[in-house]
């Protein structure tokens, strides 16, 4: 009889590194201890209720019910490039340089099955967002990773990369504000990867995702902003954290006409575009005066600010994230990431998630998410302090 095999491609899947941390979870539970879950990066604050209404609105009318362009609705589109121009005085053309995704971890899976070839190299920082890696294994190429440290101040260092890896190197993976750093790079950073993407003939893919969500009136730039960026590469965009949309599936892609065709022909093969419903929303919520961003900005902050005095107060040595939900916290000597993981659960019933899970030299951090109310926060800092 012939068994059931799944595919090779699936063995690529590095191994799940937090089974111990969900068991010890479980127990923890178990015992009745009220967790505070600072793990997952996904927003608590409800989606605005000017983008619901529209959407309820969008829902109702038969001709949003059938099945969309795989490309987007153009008024979507538009959208985006108004929003474009008016955020970060790029001009993009919504036909060829706007791409409508389901969430843009559609779009960075799918990037790669349209530009590489097997054995292809991408080059990608680390720690990551882990889709730029899988997408990149799932099109049987492989990703040279550059460490993110606090010495380069989480930047690429453009000299780890061996000259060989840099000439071959299709795609470079960059994401700032960054997942799970915190960090943020400025235009004169992005310069700097833009010179050494074109010194090699490298595609630049910048994960934009975390633009908004910033602080103390900064402003994170678009990669797009620098000249010359849009004949080279592409940005990756999403309406989930910046408008509490996570479960919506709603992003883009934009940027070259050529990537964004390669991309395109790979989702007219795969998917058939994101619900017109969903997109007639999004349009709401980019065009919107962005007060929702603003106001939702501002609990963050707070938060941030709550969390991260408290946590110098005690002792650990935290900087306060300039932009994104992330507090990238180095764990105490004696700690590995996991054992840190795991002695804040056992013992305060907190959940964070070990850095190493994010790429080897996420080792020393853990990941915690500003995604509670501020009296839950208040509570996980008295229960560090009783554990010291
Ligand atoms: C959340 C997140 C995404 C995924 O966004 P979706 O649009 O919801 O798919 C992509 N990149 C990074 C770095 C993220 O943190």
């Amino acid at each position: 009889m012939k068994m059931f095999e799944p595919a090779q491609r699936l063995k690529l899947i590095p191994p799940y590194l937090f089974k111990d941390i969900d068991e010890k979870k479980e127990q923890v539970r178990a015992r009745g201890v009220d967790i505070i879950d600072l793990g997952v990066g996904d927003p608590d604050l409800p989606t605005p209720w000017f983008i619901v209404e529209k959407m309820q609105q969008a829902v109702a009318d038969p001709r949003t019910h059938r099945y969309p362009l795989y490309s987007g609705l153009s008024t979507f589109k538009e959208a985006v490039a108004r929003w474009y121009r008016r955020r970060f005085d790029v001009e993009l053309d919504p036909d060829t340089e706007v791409l409508t995704l389901i969430g843009c971890k559609e779009g960075i899976a799918h990037l790669p099955l349209g530009v590489n070839d097997p054995e292809d190299i991408n080059l990608m920082t680390t720690p990551a967002y882990p889709v730029y890696h899988m997408g990149t294994l799932f099109a049987g190429a492989n990703c040279f990773m550059l460490p993110l440290t606090a010495e380069n101040n989480f930047l690429p260092d453009f000299h780890e990369i061996p000259p060989l890896e840099a000439r071959d190197a299709k795609l470079f993976f960059f994401n700032y504000p960054n997942n799970p750093t915190g960090a943020t790079a400025t235009l004169e950073d992005f310069q700097k990867i833009m010179d050494f993407c074109r010194e090699y003939r490298i595609t630049p893919v910048h994960d934009a995702c975390y633009t908004e969500m910033a602080f103390d009136g900064f402003s994170p730039p678009s990669f797009l902003q620098l000249p010359g960026a849009k004949e080279m590469g592409i940005e990756f965009h999403s309406l989930s954290k910046t408008y509490s949309m996570t479960g919506w599936r709603l992003g883009m892609a934009v940027g070259n006409r050529e990537v964004l065709a390669a991309l395109g022909k790979i989702k007219s093969n795969i998917d058939s575009g994101a619900f017109d419903a969903i997109q007639l929303a999004g349009i709401a919520a980019l065009d919107s005066d962005q007060s929702c961003v603003r106001e939702y900005n501002a609990i963050y902050q707070e938060r941030r600010d709550l969390l991260v005095t408290g946590l110098q107060k005690l002792g650990y040595q935290v900087t306060p994230p300039k932009a994104t939900f992330y507090v990238w916290m180095p764990t105490p000597p004696g700690f590995t990431s996991m054992s840190f993981a795991a002695h804040l659960l056992e013992h305060a019933g907190i959940v964070g998630v070990p850095g190493v899970g994010f790429g080897d030299p996420g080792e020393g951090y853990l990941r915690l998410a500003l995604t509670v109310v501020k009296e839950r926060l208040e509570e996980a800092l008295a229960r560090l302090a009783k554990v010291g």
